[in-house]
């Protein structure tokens, strides 16, 4: 089966989605939830594995809470800090 190749944002390659991430992250940009590439074809597909419940997803979605896809190199530079405790950003809250 053919890989499915996405483009990510600031990245020139597109790169097959199975090696991507998909991740939710507060209105602060503060990643909670992450996804690898596969579980979803889409970032509202994404969210619904995130968040399944419909009034916890549609609040979010309302308080700015984002879903974007990383590459691997991506989400190590802006994501692990946050799963590991050491991102900037809750600290400025
Ligand atoms: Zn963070």
């Amino acid at each position: 089966m053919a890989d499915l190749l996405v483009r990510i944002d600031g990245a020139t390659d597109p790169v097959p989605l199975r090696d991507c991430f998909w991740v939710l992250a507060t209105p602060d940009g503060c990643a909670t939830v992450s996804l690898v590439g596969r579980e979803a074809a889409t970032a509202e597909a994404a969210h619904i594995q995130a968040t399944p419940r419909v009034l916890e997803r549609d609040r979010q979605t309302r308080d700015g809470w984002r879903v974007d896809l990383y590459s691997r190199d991506q989400w190590r530079e802006h994501v692990r800090p946050c799963f590991a405790g050491t991102c900037q950003h809750r600290a400025e809250a």
